[in-house]
């Protein structure tokens, strides 16, 4: 296969934020004449970028560097990019002999000056581009969009870098502090999505309930959103992700209540219930905040979903504290739970904390906790049955039957204002749908994650009780219209 000069291979690896900034250095390449290929043969530049969070992620990045150094050939040049780049520099040539590039995820930007170089180079050795300045963020993006569109959806990067001291956390490390994006670039991205009949924004960042505070702003989510609903009028749904405790105020309340546009779902990871546990995560302690912000939001937002995520297993954890997270999460019966097992990240804080928890421990609390949740999220979804919801549309597939026959019977899959994508549920009608476009569907059944919907929502519909709809049977007090 013949090998294409300026053409470039990217795999984008971690998170929605870093899906971002994988589209704006393909962007940057473009602007300078290059073109993105799918197959890795055929493509002169070869990038990765890369995630370095977890052990997992830098694992997983790791292997996929290796492998297309393996397979390199001449007149290839492979690149880490991102922020496994960042946090080990030069380091990762060790874990990854014959890497010709490292860019740092802070200057995503100067990609095609780190290509330049390369191409000009007179040695083998690798170059290396790792600034540290985070300042840079919203002030010198190159005019690229710091936007990553996915079918109907499309995220939306308000801020990179963090500053919270999350004892577990290695992102403040590798991103800075927190910077904001100028408001005017976002709302205008948010009028450019809009013009390209995009039906949904996520909003995102390390932690978006901060942005606007380098800027000066108080509440600056709210404002955001503010302008973002008066700008684009035209995107129904705008979708609030990684709020940070503490942080969702009043003004942010009201705004999102006030507006239809902004979904009536929040993101907040809470990482523990118990008021210890948090103290030595440095993380927000004030439980008693959390019961009455919850309270409020769901008085404000009487059909809210509020998605969370936990960590298990966390140095010093103690059975009493494990169950203290485990009474939390029965009295604020949240409708999404993600659940980590503690993962040791050298140079964290917490990675030099006494009383590591054995594994064995960490995924017996892992299993507990996920059950109980899936009881709750299947209770959460049972009150869904009967009701008429509009549904994001994103794909067709073929039902099964029991014995994993095809039926024929075409199926769609969407996504309700309950399911943010990737991460939580799905609702699945009977039917062609259209692709990309909302329509209302009625729930007709409920499983653990996932909803089952018709699309005729004019049919009366009458729940039986002790019939099966979908998983569990429908006792008559989960009925409700
Ligand atoms: S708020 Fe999130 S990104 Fe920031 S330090 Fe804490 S866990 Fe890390």
């Amino acid at each position: 296969m013949s090998l294409r000069k300026n053409n470039y291979y990217l795999l984008s690896l971690g998170c929605s934020k870093n899906t971002v900034d994988s589209e704006s250095i393909g962007q940057v390449l473009a602007q300078n004449g290059m073109r993105g290929v799918e197959n890795p043969n055929r493509a002169e530049v070869l990038i990765v970028n890369t995630c370095g969070f977890i052990d997992a992620a830098k694992q997983e990045s790791i292997n996929a560097l290796r492998e297309l150094v393996d397979g390199k050939r001449d007149g290839q040049m492979v690149i880490a990019a991102g922020c496994l780049s960042q946090r080990y520099g030069s380091n990762l040539v060790q874990e990854v002999p014959g890497l010709d590039g490292v860019i740092g995820t802070r200057r995503w930007m100067d990609i095609f000056d780190l290509v330049g170089r390369l191409r000009d180079r007179k040695h083998p050795e690798p170059l290396y581009h790792l600034p540290t300045d985070a300042k840079v963020v919203g002030l010198d993006e190159r005019g690229v969009l710091r936007t990553s569109v996915q079918g109907s959806s499309a995220y939306i990067k308000i801020a990179d870098g963090c500053r919270r001291p999350c004892a577990f956390c290695a992102i403040p490390k590798i991103k800075g502090t927190a910077v904001s994006r100028p408001m005017e670039s976002i709302v205008r991205e948010a009028v450019h999505l809009q013009e390209q009949g995009i039906k949904e924004i996520l909003l995102i960042a390390q932690d978006s309930t901060d942005y606007g505070y380098d800027l000066g702003l108080k509440d600056g989510l709210a404002h955001l959103l503010d302008a973002i609903v008066d700008a684009a009028p035209g995107i129904p749904w705008i979708r609030v992700m990684y709020a940070y405790p503490g942080y969702v105020t009043p003004g942010l309340m009201e705004t999102m209540a006030k507006h239809e546009q902004v979904l009536p779902y929040l993101d907040i990871p809470l990482q523990h219930g118990h008021r210890d546990t948090l103290l030595r995560m440095k993380r927000p302690a004030k439980i008693e905040w959390v019961y009455d912000t919850i309270g409020k939001l769901r008085t404000a937002m009487p059909e809210l979903c509020v998605r969370t995520t936990f960590i298990v297993g966390y140095p010093g954890e103690t059975d009493a504290e494990f169950e203290g997270l485990m009474q939390f999460v029965r009295d604020l019966q949240f409708d999404r739970v993600g659940a980590f097992k503690y993962s040791y990240e050298i140079g964290t804080p917490s990675a030099k904390l006494p009383n590591q928890v054995p594994d064995d421990v960490k995924q017996e609390r892992y299993e507990r906790l996920m059950e109980l949740q899936q009881g709750i999220s299947l209770a959460k979804n049972q009150l869904m049955v009967g009701k008429t919801i509009d549904v994001l549309v994103e794909g067709h597939g073929i039902s099964e039957d029991e014995d994993g026959n095809d039926t024929g019977e075409t199926l769609s899959l969407g996504r309700s204002y309950r399911d943010a994508p990737e991460i939580d549920g799905y609702v699945i009608t009977e039917g062609e749908l259209p692709v990309g476009e909302i329509v209302p569907v009625r729930v007709t059944g409920a499983t653990t994650y996932d909803l089952i919907a018709t699309a005729d929502t004019r049919a009366p519909f009458v729940i039986q009780p002790g019939k099966a709809y979908g998983e569990g049977m429908i006792s008559l007090d989960s009925i409700s219209e």
